[in-house]
């Protein structure tokens, strides 16, 4: 009979033994792995799995039960499978791992990724005078990215959706008329090469998130793309969504933090700022918070402007209409240009007194009125 201590350094080098076996066999699996990625393989086959636990129980002959070997198996199985994982999301085209700067993406001359950007702008088109009346309040207070959809994804099929190629063309013109760039919603792989006709960045919203072969479409443009966060998606999710379409080619793409649904219904969906410094830490994308559509409300949008601000975002989006009582969408979180104007103050975006930028706008009765007798005017 050996001695304890000699029976105590076996079990040590068994130990050993045991580890260098578990480390060669992570090392084939993930050889197999990539022979597999090479030859368009499934990595995952559970039957394969299954097959592998019958054959190590039939050999087994004791000292441990059937249902230890399987589980001590399972484990081991279990960790190759995460180290695969782990080894294609470091893979991501899309992930810091893959680029450690932050993308700075050039449009015309105007950048995203550097200093904070705002794109503001109605929820939809809905003529040439709105958006004429709108982008001329905008840029003279600076502002640089104009939005305004014009396919529409309404929850009722009979509700505005929009006014769809007449909508594209008054965007673009009002664009163009006082030098900002536009953004709008993209809903279908066969519109896509028509709003690029028009559109400076086309947008992807919550709801197509998850629209793999729209994603996909985006990404063989050559158009800087917003990409919003789906309203039930994981971050995991959202960024491979952003992989869809960078891995057709197309690197431009500007992250979108919208809100996602929770039980809270103070606000339309609950901003998850979060979001902000997690893909900040993950990806070399921009990314940027749109608080309208988070709050569905405009009495919180500067707190949730500066909250995400500080939180890391690259930029914001409003929703600013001329007369939000009348909009065709979204009326109840659009605000008004002289409401947008003490936005851009409160955010700090804007570092002049909210009477000088209020001092800007055509439209000033707006800025001075007070609501209600915004509502009986
Ligand atoms: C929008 O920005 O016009 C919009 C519909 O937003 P979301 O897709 O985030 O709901
Ligand atoms: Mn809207």
């Amino acid at each position: 009979m050996k001695s304890l201590e000699q029976m105590r350094e076996d079990l040590v080098s068994i130990n050993i033994s045991i580890l260098d076996l578990l480390c060669q066999r992570a090392r084939v699996a993930l050889d197999v792995q990539q022979l597999k990625k090479k030859e368009g393989i499934p990595l995952f086959v559970p039957e394969r799995e299954q097959k592998m636990l019958s054959e190590l129980v039939s050999r087994n002959r004791g000292p441990f039960p059937d249902e230890t070997i399987r589980h001590l198996f399972k484990e081991i199985f279990r960790a190759s499978v995460s180290l695969m994982e782990k080894r294609t999301e470091n893979a991501m085209c899309v992930s810091r791992s893959f680029r450690s700067q932050d993308l700075v993406i050039q449009i015309g001359d105007k950048q995203i990724g550097k200093d904070p950007i705002v794109i503001a702008g109605p929820c939809s088109v809905e003529s040439a005078e709105q958006m004429d009346q709108i982008g001329g309040d905008l840029s003279r207070l600076g502002i640089n990215f104009l939005r305004g959809g014009t396919f529409k994804p309404r929850s009722s099929p009979y509700a505005f959706q929009g006014m769809g190629e007449p909508g594209l063309k008054i965007l673009k013109d009002t664009a163009r008329r006082y030098g900002m760039i536009s953004v709008t919603e993209v809903m279908d792989t066969r519109a896509v090469e028509l709003v690029s006709e028009y559109a400076d960045v086309l947008q992807i919203g919550t709801r197509n998130m998850y629209n793999y072969s729209l994603l996909r479409e985006v990404g063989r443009s050559q158009k800087p793309v917003l990409l919003k966060r789906g309203f039930a998606a994981t971050i995991e999710e959202f960024l491979w969504a952003a992989e869809y379409i960078v891995s057709e080619g197309n690197q431009n793409v500007i992250l979108c933090e919208r809100g996602i649904r929770t039980f809270e219904r103070q606000t339309r969906n609950t901003l998850d700022i979060s979001a902000i410094p997690l893909i900040r830490q993950m990806s070399f994308l921009p990314i940027i918070v749109d608080v309208s559509h988070a709050a569905g409300r405009k009495d919180i949008l500067a707190p949730l402007g500066r909250a995400a601000l500080a939180a890391g975002a690259n930029g914001l989006m409003v929703e600013v209409h001329p007369f939000p009582p009348v909009a065709r969408s979204d009326s109840q979180q659009q605000l008004d240009v002289g409401e947008f104007s003490k936005f851009l103050v409160d955010v700090g975006l804007d570092p002049r007194p909210v009477e000088e930028v209020a001092g800007l706008l055509t439209a000033q009765t707006h800025a001075t009125r007070s609501p209600t007798q915004g509502a009986s005017s």
